[in-house]
This record gives C-alpha cells, sequence and structure tokens, in this order.
C-alpha cells in the first residue's frame, strides 16, 4: 500500500510524465452501504490478510495501520516539496473515511476516532499533498470534522467527495457534500449502475433551457464502470450524459474507466470476444464483456483527464 494506480490520484508533469499518486488507510474495513459496495474490492482484497485489512460488517474489525505506515505521508510530502509539485492521496481506498459507529465493531470506536483525528494533524504536516476523502456517508462530514474545518476553515489540501451510483444515492448524498467547505468537492460516480441527472441531485443550479446561466456547486466529477468478473454493466448513455451535463456546466470531467465492460467489442486482437448480451434500460445497447484492460477510458475517442485546478 502506498503508490496507487487510480488515475485520478497521477500527477502529470509538463514534459508528461505521469507520476502515480498514492492511497492512504488510517485503518481498513468497513461495513456496506448500498448497491455500489455490492462487489467492494476492498473486501475482496481483506480475505487475504483480514487481522491487517480487516473483516467486513458491523461485528468484523477495524485494524489501524501500523506506525511505520502514519510516517509514510511525511516522506511523500518532503519528495513533492523538493520537487516542487502537488501530489495527491486518495483517503481511504479500503474503508470509509467518514464511517459512523452505527456500522462499526463496538470495540472499534474509540481506536477508529483517535485514527480520524491522527489523520487531520498528519493533514495539516503535509501541506504539499492534496489529500482526497471519498466517502459513501457524507451525513457524517460536518460533525466528524475539526469545529474550525466545518466553519469555513477547512486547509487547502483537502479535497471531499461523495461516492455515488445511481440518482438515488446522488439525490441522497450530493446535498450533503454542498454544505462542507472544501476547497474542492468531488463526486465519483464508480461504479456507475444508472442514469445520473446532476441538476436533480442538487449539483448544478439555473439550468434553463439553454443552460447559458448554469452554475456548478461542485469542482469535479469522476465517472468509471464497475471491474472484475461480477462487473455490471455502465450503458455508454450514462457516461456520456454526465460528461455532456459536465461540459455544458463547466464542470471538470475525468472518465477513469470502462470497468470490464465495453460498447464495442475492444479487444486488442481486434477477435469477436466472447460476447455476454445484456439489454440495457435507457436504450438499445449490446455491452461486450472484454475485460477492464481492453475496455480502456476512451469515450467517444477521447480521454477525459480533467482536474479540479
Ligand atoms: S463504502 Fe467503500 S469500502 Fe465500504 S463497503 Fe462500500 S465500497 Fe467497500
Amino acid at each position: 500500500m502506498g503508490m496507487t494506480t487510480i488515475e485520478w490520484t497521477s500527477y502529470r508533469r509538463p514534459d508528461g510524465t505521469v507520476v502515480p499518486g498514492y492511497s492512504f488507510n488510517p485503518w481498513r474495513g468497513c461495513t456496506k452501504v448500498s448497491a455500489g459496495c455490492r462487489h467492494c474490492y476492498a473486501e475482496s482484497l481483506s480475505g487475504r490478510n483480514p487481522a491487517v485489512l480487516g473483516v467486513w460488517g458491523p461485528r468484523g474489525s477495524r485494524p489501524i495501520a501500523a506506525e511505520s505506515y502514519w510516517r509514510q505521508p511525511l516522506a511523500w510530502n518532503a519528495e513533492a516539496g523538493r520537487m516542487g509539485e502537488r501530489r495527491r492521496v486518495f483517503c481511504a481506498s479500503l474503508a470509509d473515511v467518514f464511517e459512523g459507529p452505527e456500522s462499526m465493531p463496538v470495540d472499534a470506536h474509540d481506536a477508529v476516532e483517535n485514527a480520524r483525528w491522527r489523520l487531520y494533524q498528519l493533514i495539516v504536516e503535509t501541506p504539499h499533498l492534496d489529500w482526497l476523502l471519498l466517502t459513501k456517508r457524507p451525513q457524517h462530514i460536518l460533525a466528524m470534522l475539526p469545529e474550525r474545518w466545518a466553519q469555513q476553515e477547512m486547509p487547502p489540501n483537502v479535497w471531499i467527495g461523495v461516492s455515488i451510483e445511481d440518482q438515488s444515492t446522488a439525490n441522497a448524498r450530493i446535498p450533503y457534500l454542498r454544505q462542507v467547505p472544501a476547497r474542492v468537492r468531488f463526486v465519483s460516480c464508480e461504479p456507475l449502475l444508472g442514469p445520473v441527472n446532476l441538476h436533480e441531485a442538487g449539483a448544478i443550479e439555473d439550468v434553463g433551457p439553454t443552460w447559458a446561466d448554469a452554475n456548478s456547486l461542485i469542482d469535479w466529477v469522476i465517472v468509471g464502470g464497475e471491474s472484475g468478473s461480477q462487473a455490471r454493466p455502465m450503458h455508454p448513455h450514462w457516461a456520456r450524459s454526465l460528461r455532456d451535463q459536465c461540459v455544458r456546466a463547466n464542470i471538470p470531467f475525468f472518465f477513469k474507466q470502462w470497468g470490464s465492460w465495453a460498447p464495442d467489442c475492444l479487444c486488442a486482437t481486434k477477435r469477436p470476444c466472447a460476447t455476454m448480451e445484456r439489454p440495457q434500460p435507457g436504450g438499445a445497447g449490446v455491452m461486450f464483456h472484454c475485460g477492464k484492460k481492453a475496455a480502456g477510458r476512451m469515450l467517444d475517442s477521447q480521454l477525459w483527464d480533467d482536474l479540479p485546478l
């Protein structure tokens, strides 16, 4: 753990070199909260070493990271400072940083609370790192942040995001995000499991017939399909619609991946892949189970790598 290949954490130097970002998990383990969690990658991974990676569920465990692990961001920060670069840290990829006591083992409450406060201290000590705190439980954000942060004095290197998968999770979670005074507020739509209207979810205001006065209330949108053997397909229309809404409202748009399912047969060999046809709601479409690598991350022949700053 440390460096990550997650595309939206990468730093691109002026010469085009791409430097991977980081992931940081103050603790590990979580409880599933919505349909997007069904094939939770972190839970699958945890089976390899539950003592370190946690056990899912309210009766599971939330092991706290080792001391040496807590020191790693200090080294990342020093390097970023030396290079005059900003680096992004995804927190947390193997937990939910705003998981509350209601879904957590009782004997983990205090340790997790302490780790969360230690994380805030670490964020302050690492000003060359941008910390991306991503959650499916935004209803807890303001209560769990330091009071001064929640009242407009958030350090500029804190980016807060919500993870949504369809219209109902967008409608439920984005309004909480809007209340958070972070310099960057972002929405990660991955795995995207249905169409999402950002205006209906409260992420864009004043959408008239022409969108000329559309007012964006979020700073970044990431879209991705699900990967893995059990992955559910993302209809191309859902991704295109989110891209088009972002373009019209001037919201930076990042297309992370198709996931295991692609809209066309995209295998490198160009041989027809073993297709698994699934009729999609929202329009015609046959999706191809090509695998994440072959499916790639081009949307309508274009890479969408926009960043908020
Ligand atoms: S919130 Fe994230 S870490 Fe927790 S179960 Fe869902 S997908 Fe997994």
